[in-house]
Protein backbone atom coordinates (compact mmCIF):
# COMPACT_ATOMS: atom_id res chain seq x y z
CA UNK A 1 0.00 0.00 0.00
CA UNK A 2 1.67 3.41 -0.96
CA UNK A 3 1.07 6.30 1.51
CA UNK A 4 -1.12 9.49 -0.78
CA UNK A 5 0.67 12.17 0.41
CA UNK A 6 -1.46 14.15 -2.60
CA UNK A 7 -4.10 13.87 -0.04
CA UNK A 8 -2.92 15.97 2.39
CA UNK A 9 -1.90 18.84 -0.15
CA UNK A 10 -2.86 20.12 -3.50
CA UNK A 11 0.01 22.56 -4.10
CA UNK A 12 2.62 19.99 -2.50
CA UNK A 13 4.81 20.03 -6.96
CA UNK A 14 8.06 18.41 -4.67
CA UNK A 15 8.51 15.98 -1.85
CA UNK A 16 10.78 13.23 -1.05
CA UNK A 17 10.10 9.19 -0.91
CA UNK A 18 11.83 6.06 -0.69
CA UNK A 19 12.23 3.82 -3.69
CA UNK A 20 10.93 -0.17 -3.07
CA UNK A 21 11.05 -2.14 -6.12
CA UNK A 22 10.61 -1.99 -10.11
CA UNK A 23 7.62 -3.56 -11.91
CA UNK A 24 7.47 -4.35 -15.60
CA UNK A 25 3.93 -4.53 -17.72
CA UNK A 26 4.68 -5.77 -21.11
CA UNK A 27 4.80 -2.37 -22.53
CA UNK A 28 6.59 0.16 -19.48
CA UNK A 29 8.19 -0.24 -16.56
CA UNK A 30 6.74 1.23 -13.06
CA UNK A 31 8.75 2.43 -9.80
CA UNK A 32 6.70 1.94 -6.89
CA UNK A 33 7.38 3.83 -3.38
CA UNK A 34 6.53 3.83 -0.19
CA UNK A 35 4.69 7.01 -0.52
CA UNK A 36 3.68 9.59 -3.37
CA UNK A 37 2.64 13.03 -4.32
CA UNK A 38 1.55 11.38 -7.86
CA UNK A 39 -1.80 11.51 -8.43
CA UNK A 40 -2.77 8.38 -10.34
CA UNK A 41 -5.50 8.20 -12.61
CA UNK A 42 -8.66 7.28 -10.88
CA UNK A 43 -12.34 6.94 -13.57
CA UNK A 44 -12.00 10.07 -15.47
CA UNK A 45 -9.61 12.42 -14.11
CA UNK A 46 -5.89 12.46 -15.40
CA UNK A 47 -2.42 11.76 -13.81
CA UNK A 48 -0.33 13.98 -13.01
CA UNK A 49 3.21 13.39 -14.74
CA UNK A 50 6.84 14.68 -14.78
CA UNK A 51 9.88 12.99 -12.88
CA UNK A 52 11.85 10.81 -10.16
CA UNK A 53 15.06 11.38 -9.87
CA UNK A 54 18.01 9.88 -7.00
CA UNK A 55 21.51 10.77 -6.60
CA UNK A 56 22.47 9.34 -9.92
CA UNK A 57 19.53 7.97 -11.72
CA UNK A 58 15.98 9.80 -13.06
CA UNK A 59 12.87 7.94 -13.99
CA UNK A 60 10.68 9.87 -16.59
CA UNK A 61 6.66 9.60 -15.26
CA UNK A 62 4.57 9.89 -18.09
CA UNK A 63 1.13 7.91 -16.50
CA UNK A 64 0.05 6.85 -12.82
CA UNK A 65 -2.38 4.23 -11.30
CA UNK A 66 -3.61 2.79 -8.33
CA UNK A 67 -4.13 -1.06 -8.39
CA UNK A 68 -6.47 -3.01 -6.00
CA UNK A 69 -4.05 -3.57 -2.99
CA UNK A 70 -3.86 0.56 -3.24
CA UNK A 71 0.19 0.16 -5.00
CA UNK A 72 0.86 3.41 -6.73
CA UNK A 73 2.68 2.38 -10.12
CA UNK A 74 4.66 5.29 -11.65
CA UNK A 75 5.06 4.46 -15.42
CA UNK A 76 7.57 5.14 -18.25
CA UNK A 77 11.10 4.68 -18.11
CA UNK A 78 14.60 5.04 -16.71
CA UNK A 79 16.39 7.97 -18.29
CA UNK A 80 19.93 6.95 -17.10
CA UNK A 81 20.53 4.15 -15.05
CA UNK A 82 18.27 2.26 -12.72
CA UNK A 83 17.46 2.81 -8.63
CA UNK A 84 18.65 0.53 -6.34
CA UNK A 85 16.29 -0.78 -3.04
CA UNK A 86 15.42 1.66 -0.45
CA UNK A 87 17.19 4.62 -2.24
CA UNK A 88 15.55 7.92 -1.29
CA UNK A 89 14.53 10.02 -4.18
CA UNK A 90 12.96 12.79 -5.15
CA UNK A 91 9.56 13.51 -6.79
CA UNK A 92 8.53 16.08 -8.68
CA UNK A 93 5.46 17.07 -10.57
CA UNK A 94 4.64 19.31 -13.66
CA UNK A 95 2.49 21.94 -11.43
CA UNK A 96 0.51 23.23 -14.20
CA UNK A 97 -1.15 19.93 -14.94
CA UNK A 98 -2.07 19.60 -11.24
CA UNK A 99 -3.30 22.79 -10.67
CA UNK A 100 -5.62 22.14 -13.87
CA UNK A 101 -6.24 19.21 -12.53
CA UNK A 102 -7.67 20.48 -9.67
CA UNK A 103 -9.46 23.79 -10.97
CA UNK A 104 -11.32 21.09 -13.47
CA UNK A 105 -12.41 18.60 -10.62
CA UNK A 106 -13.12 21.47 -8.07
CA UNK A 107 -15.04 23.10 -10.53
CA UNK A 108 -17.26 19.65 -10.92
CA UNK A 109 -18.48 20.19 -7.32
CA UNK A 110 -19.13 23.50 -7.53
CA UNK A 111 -21.43 23.39 -10.62
CA UNK A 112 -23.22 20.38 -8.92
CA UNK A 113 -23.55 22.35 -5.68
CA UNK A 114 -25.11 25.35 -8.46
CA UNK A 115 -27.58 22.54 -10.01
CA UNK A 116 -28.81 21.45 -6.39
CA UNK A 117 -29.11 24.99 -5.45
CA UNK A 118 -31.21 25.93 -8.36
CA UNK A 119 -32.87 22.80 -9.10
CA UNK A 120 -34.02 20.00 -6.19
CA UNK A 121 -32.18 18.34 -3.61
CA UNK A 122 -32.01 14.92 -4.80
CA UNK A 123 -30.81 15.08 -7.92
CA UNK A 124 -27.78 13.33 -8.20
CA UNK A 125 -24.44 12.82 -10.86
CA UNK A 126 -24.29 10.17 -12.07
CA UNK A 127 -20.98 10.48 -14.88
CA UNK A 128 -17.79 12.86 -14.30
CA UNK A 129 -15.18 13.24 -16.81
CA UNK A 130 -12.18 16.15 -16.39
CA UNK A 131 -9.91 15.65 -19.01
CA UNK A 132 -9.30 19.49 -20.40
CA UNK A 133 -10.55 18.83 -23.67
CA UNK A 134 -14.22 18.55 -22.82
CA UNK A 135 -15.12 18.30 -19.29
CA UNK A 136 -18.97 17.20 -18.35
CA UNK A 137 -21.14 16.27 -15.91
CA UNK A 138 -24.04 13.91 -15.91
CA UNK A 139 -27.51 13.75 -14.23
CA UNK A 140 -30.08 11.56 -14.47
CA UNK A 141 -32.75 14.02 -15.42
CA UNK A 142 -34.90 15.06 -18.25
CA UNK A 143 -35.41 18.74 -18.92
CA UNK A 144 -37.50 20.07 -22.04
CA UNK A 145 -35.53 23.12 -22.73
CA UNK A 146 -31.66 22.55 -21.54
CA UNK A 147 -30.07 25.52 -22.87
CA UNK A 148 -32.71 27.69 -21.68
CA UNK A 149 -30.99 27.36 -18.05
CA UNK A 150 -27.30 27.89 -18.91
CA UNK A 151 -27.10 31.92 -18.06
CA UNK A 152 -28.71 31.10 -14.70
CA UNK A 153 -26.60 27.85 -14.17
CA UNK A 154 -23.84 29.98 -15.06
CA UNK A 155 -24.56 32.88 -12.93
CA UNK A 156 -25.23 30.63 -10.07
CA UNK A 157 -22.12 28.66 -10.34
CA UNK A 158 -20.02 31.69 -10.76
CA UNK A 159 -21.60 33.54 -7.76
CA UNK A 160 -20.71 30.65 -5.92
CA UNK A 161 -17.01 31.87 -6.96
CA UNK A 162 -17.22 35.30 -5.16
CA UNK A 163 -18.57 33.61 -2.15
CA UNK A 164 -15.16 32.42 -1.35
CA UNK A 165 -16.02 29.56 -0.48
CA UNK A 166 -13.56 27.14 1.55
CA UNK A 167 -13.04 23.80 0.72
CA UNK A 168 -13.08 21.43 3.78
CA UNK A 169 -11.33 18.23 3.32
CA UNK A 170 -11.69 15.84 6.29
CA UNK A 171 -10.73 12.28 6.89
CA UNK A 172 -13.18 9.97 8.87
CA UNK A 173 -12.76 6.90 10.91
CA UNK A 174 -15.10 4.10 10.03
CA UNK A 175 -17.08 5.16 13.05
CA UNK A 176 -17.62 9.11 12.14
CA UNK A 177 -18.22 8.19 8.60
CA UNK A 178 -21.49 5.73 9.85
CA UNK A 179 -22.16 8.57 11.47
CA UNK A 180 -22.40 11.16 9.15
CA UNK A 181 -23.47 8.86 6.34
CA UNK A 182 -20.51 8.31 4.70
CA UNK A 183 -19.07 4.97 3.06
CA UNK A 184 -16.00 3.81 4.44
CA UNK A 185 -14.29 0.62 3.48
CA UNK A 186 -13.89 -1.20 6.92
CA UNK A 187 -10.13 -0.87 6.85
CA UNK A 188 -9.31 2.69 5.85
CA UNK A 189 -12.08 5.05 6.43
CA UNK A 190 -13.13 7.51 4.15
CA UNK A 191 -12.49 11.25 2.79
CA UNK A 192 -15.26 13.47 3.10
CA UNK A 193 -15.22 16.84 1.08
CA UNK A 194 -17.38 19.77 0.97
CA UNK A 195 -17.32 23.63 -0.34
CA UNK A 196 -18.53 25.78 3.23
CA UNK A 197 -21.99 24.72 3.85
CA UNK A 198 -22.88 23.05 1.26
CA UNK A 199 -23.41 19.15 0.76
CA UNK A 200 -20.77 16.77 1.33
CA UNK A 201 -18.70 14.53 -0.86
CA UNK A 202 -16.70 11.23 -0.47
CA UNK A 203 -13.85 12.12 -2.66
CA UNK A 204 -10.10 11.03 -3.17
CA UNK A 205 -9.10 13.53 -5.77
CA UNK A 206 -7.72 16.36 -5.68
CA UNK A 207 -8.67 20.02 -5.08
CA UNK A 208 -8.12 23.29 -5.00
CA UNK A 209 -8.45 25.55 -1.73
CA UNK A 210 -10.53 28.42 -2.23
CA UNK A 211 -13.66 28.78 -4.62
CA UNK A 212 -11.65 32.31 -5.85
CA UNK A 213 -8.94 30.27 -6.71
CA UNK A 214 -10.48 29.92 -10.30
CA UNK A 215 -11.48 33.00 -12.04
CA UNK A 216 -14.69 31.62 -13.78
CA UNK A 217 -16.74 28.61 -14.70
CA UNK A 218 -17.91 28.75 -18.47
CA UNK A 219 -21.15 26.54 -18.88
CA UNK A 220 -20.55 25.79 -22.55
CA UNK A 221 -23.91 23.13 -23.40
CA UNK A 222 -26.18 21.72 -21.65
CA UNK A 223 -27.77 17.95 -23.55
CA UNK A 224 -30.95 15.90 -22.53
CA UNK A 225 -31.48 12.96 -24.39
CA UNK A 226 -32.70 9.65 -22.82
CA UNK A 227 -32.61 11.10 -18.68
CA UNK A 228 -29.30 12.16 -19.10
CA UNK A 229 -28.34 15.49 -18.76
CA UNK A 230 -24.97 16.20 -19.83
CA UNK A 231 -23.20 19.76 -18.45
CA UNK A 232 -20.52 20.36 -20.26
CA UNK A 233 -17.84 23.47 -19.24
CA UNK A 234 -14.41 25.35 -18.85
CA UNK A 235 -12.63 26.78 -16.62
CA UNK A 236 -10.70 30.22 -16.59
ZN1 LIG B 1 -13.62 16.12 -5.15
Amino acid sequence: MTKLTYLNDTYLFESNATFIETRETEKWKAVILDETIFYPQWWWQPSDKWEIISDNAKFVVTDVRLDEEWVVWHFWKFDTWEFKKWDKVQLKIDSEIRITNSKLHSAWHLIDCAVTKMWIDNIEPTKWYHFSNWPYIEYKWELENPSEIIPELEKTVNELIQDNLWVEVKSLSVEEAKEEWVYAPAWKGARVVNFSWFKKYWCGWTHINNTQEIWKINILKIKSKSWIIRVSYSVE
